[in-house]
């Protein structure tokens, strides 16, 4: 119980960055309440800050939206 496998908490860690073409590239957005440093972490459809409970949904692009432009109403 007590050995522990550290590997877990470094996977966890470096999931926040990814290097990319030798640059650390940041997966995750920063809190627009708390600033740099603090991160938002994924929940799918949105982001959720675990500092101060932020929520910022994810745009979504889906082309439900361009269905709704179908719906002109005639003003005549
Ligand atoms: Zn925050």
């Amino acid at each position: 119980m007590l050995n522990r496998d550290k590997s877990e908490k470094q996977k966890h860690i470096s999931s926040y960055y990814k290097i990319e073409n030798g640059k650390l590239k940041r997966l995750l957005p920063i809190c627009d309440r708390c600033g740099p440093g603090y991160f938002m972490a994924d929940h799918g459809n949105r982001y959720t800050c675990g500092h101060c409970g932020f929520t910022k949904y994810k745009a979504v692009k889906n082309s439900s939206e361009k269905n709704s432009k179908e719906r002109i109403y005639s003003s005549d």
